[in-house]
């Protein structure tokens, strides 16, 4: 009986410092594993396709993306590629997370609208920057999860609600930028209502078939300018019951 306990003990041993169990492994230097993958992610898909600035950099550094995935994703959270969240949606790749927080400008007194929180990770990075950030999912449980989530991981001024973000949150516009994390045919006009003036929105516009645009929008006395940056490919936007499409 002892030699069982001792022989399971020995292998749990071998186990953590083999790297069987990452999220509980540490590296020579004391690094978490995970903490090493995501500095490598930072370096390798982020600063190296041009995301610049530095407090961006430093909160994709900071935001522990494998939080934020189901278990069967956590040893791949930190990889090139959007993952699956569960109810057909996808967590973001981390390069996009990063340019569309960068195109925003985010600066510490901002107050933030998210449209499609999902897992909550990309609310996560814009709460290193911001200092509210209001996240809003259409998706009841995912809702749920990305509120628990945030709170496990410590993220204090985030609000999560569920409700069709087409009508944004107007209790608490206008807001300095807007971040939509699923494609729309069109822009929702609350949401450019709600939108500052001087302030900022990046979303995927496009039809859910297709390859949408990344839009930036820029509300200046009133006056819209748009500007396409990148073809990309995100989840549609749905609709909630109300509107009387899905
Ligand atoms: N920002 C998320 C990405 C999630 S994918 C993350 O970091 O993980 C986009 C999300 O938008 C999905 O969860 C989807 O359910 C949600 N969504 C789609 N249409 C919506 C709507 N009308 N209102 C609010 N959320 C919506």
């Amino acid at each position: 009986m002892k030699r069982t306990w001792l022989l399971l003990l020995l292998l749990a041993f071998l186990g953590l410092r083999g790297g069987w169990f990452p999220a509980a492994g540490l590296c020579q230097d004391g690094m978490d594993v995970m903490e090493e993958r995501r500095l490598a992610m930072v370096a390798e898909q982020i600063e190296a396709r041009g995301v610049s600035a530095p407090r961006v950099l430093e909160a994709m550094r900071r935001a522990e993306r494998h939080l934020f995935v189901p278990d069967s994703q956590v040893p791949f959270a930190y990889d090139d590629r959007p993952l699956p969240i569960g109810h057909g949606q996808t967590i973001s790749q981390p390069y996009i997370v990063a340019l569309m927080t960068e195109l925003i400008r985010p600066q510490p007194p901002f107050k933030v609208l998210e449209i499609g929180a999902g897992s909550g990770y990309q609310a996560a990075v814009l709460a290193e920057l911001v200092e509210e950030v209001y996240t809003v999912e259409i998706i009841a449980p995912l809702a749920k999860w990305a509120e628990a989530r945030l709170a496990a991981a410590g993220y204090e001024n985030v609000m999560v609600k569920q409700a069709d973000g087409y009508y944004g949150w107007e209790e608490h516009a206008p807001f300095d930028a807007v971040v939509v994390t699923a494609a729309t045919p069109h822009i929702p006009p609350p949401l450019i209502e709600q939108l500052k003036d001087g302030g900022r929105m990046i979303i995927p516009v496009g039809s859910r078939f297709r390859v949408q645009q990344l839009v930036l929008v820029e509300k200046e006395k009133g006056e819209l300018t748009t500007r396409n940056m990148l073809p990309v490919r995100f989840v549609p936007f749905t609709r909630g019951d109300d509107a009387g499409v899905r």
